[in-house]
């Protein structure tokens, strides 16, 4: 037991130098505050390391609140509004990192990842912030002047504690539930997590028709719920992948169907109907199309193996609306090993949408992806990393 005398006091705790937890401390720390950052992995922020495939997606020109999922579609809206992708990118200029727009507004680092890491590294260094790293968190008391924490390291006072400790997506990186176990302690409530961008499963039987076609990519149109999206679809051999499933997946539940449109610049009704007399077999017909292997697996699925012309212009219909809408129900995603995010966390209705602190606690915040904000795909989930650790750092 640590006497009285060897509890450090700061102003802030930061429990979590991730993302959003390395931006808090160093927007903090550079307002004068005194800081620690504690986080309880080996590494310094393995998962900005492996984001954007090693290239860090950091942040995506379109930002706005319709590009994320949360029981409060507003809550994200004010701390977006005040930090936004220019302010990120201004940054990311000063340190001289280039770096290239890839698709849909997806800004990539030229060389890696690890510039990110560096720049945020250098944030905290110009706000005299204090790391403890590895540094594992036995617990959490509010005391009447903010919080107490014990820690491997010893016991440590601040008037502030944020929680930044992120989501449960690949536990093999050090996620853990963390943020979800102190909120309850707290009594605040918490949106159940799930897994989210994380490729989708399918049951054996049709699994077994689509094997061959693991690695085939295509484009197509995809939705379920208020989802929708245009991007790659990949298969894989144990279901489907690619951007278009991974952000599907954030919208898709236990049960659901996802409609596939697969030609989505056409309409297949009407292309079918104008070569319905054609003496083509209907696969090599479609391979006209759509990638040949692609085409004779589908049709294989589909029994479709006869010449277009012996096909009815009620089932030639049928088929065509069959392309634009092939539903497929998953039997499951590959869980948190393979996801990307999670969705859920902290409620919102717990939280200032300003600051990130919690109503009911003084001088308690969670940010980044330990909120119930879950971004899609493309760099709006570091944006928001950014955004409500920015909001957090200039209050706490
Ligand atoms: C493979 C992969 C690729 C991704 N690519 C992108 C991308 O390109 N663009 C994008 O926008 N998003 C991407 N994401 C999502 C993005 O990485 C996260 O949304 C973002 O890192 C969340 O930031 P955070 O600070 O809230 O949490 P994290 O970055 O996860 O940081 C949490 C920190 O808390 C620490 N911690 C956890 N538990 C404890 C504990 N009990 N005690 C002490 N410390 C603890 C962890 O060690 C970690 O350092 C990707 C995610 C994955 C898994």
């Amino acid at each position: 037991m640590l006497s009285m005398n060897k509890i450090e006091a700061y102003d802030v705790i930061v429990v979590g130098a991730g993302a959003a937890g390395m931006m808090c401390a160093a927007q903090a720390g550079q307002r004068g505050r005194r800081v620690l950052l504690i986080d309880h992995s080996q590494k310094l922020a393995e998962k900005i390391r492996i984001s954007g495939g090693g290239r860090c997606n950091f942040t995506n020109l379109y930002c706005g609140p319709e590009h994320y999922l949360s029981q409060n579609p507003d809550f994200c809206r004010s701390a977006l509004a005040r930090y936004t992708p220019r302010h990120f990118i201004a940054l990311v200029e000063r340190y001289g990192i280039r770096y290239h727009e890839k698709t849909l507004g997806q800004l990539f680092c030229d060389g890696s990842a690890q510039q990110i890491i560096e720049l945020l590294r250098s944030e905290c260094e110009a706000g005299q912030v204090t790391w403890r790293r590895p540094c594992e968190v036995h617990g959490v008391v509010a005391i009447s002047e903010g919080f107490r924490i014990a820690t491997t390291q010893g016991q440590y006072h601040s008037q502030s504690l944020v929680i930044a400790t992120g989501g449960l997506a690949v536990p093999a990186i050090g996620s853990t539930p963390m943020a979800y176990q102190i909120a309850e302690q707290f009594g605040l409530s918490v949106v159940p997590p799930r897994p989210a961008l994380v490729p989708l499963a399918l049951e054996s039987e049709i699994r077994e028709h689509l094997a061959n076609l693991s690695g085939l990519s295509l484009e197509v149109e995809i939705s379920c719920g208020q989802g929708h999206f245009r991007e790659a679809m990949l298969f894989t051999h144990r279901g489907i992948s690619g951007p278009a499933v991974l952000q599907i997946s954030s919208y898709w539940k236990d049960g659901d169907l996802i409609s596939i449109n697969l030609l989505p610049d056409m309409d297949t009704q009407t292309w079918l109907a104008e070569h319905g007399t054609s003496r083509t077999r209907f696969d090599n017909f479609l391979a006209e199309v759509l990638p040949r292997r692609f085409a004779l697996q589908w049709c294989e699925l589909h029994h479709l193996k006869k010449p277009v012309c012996q096909y009815s212009p009620t089932q030639l219909q049928h088929i065509g609306k069959t392309l634009n809408n092939w539903s497929l129900r998953p039997s499951g995603t590959l869980g948190y090993h393979k996801a990307e995010v999670t969705l859920g966390g902290i409620d919102t209705q717990e939280l200032s949408s300003k600051t990130l602190e919690s109503k009911k606690i003084a001088g308690l915040y969670f940010i980044g992806e330990a909120v119930d904000v879950t971004g899609h795909l493309g760099g709006f989930n570091f944006q928001w990393a950014w955004s409500s650790g920015h909001a957090a750092g200039q209050v706490v």
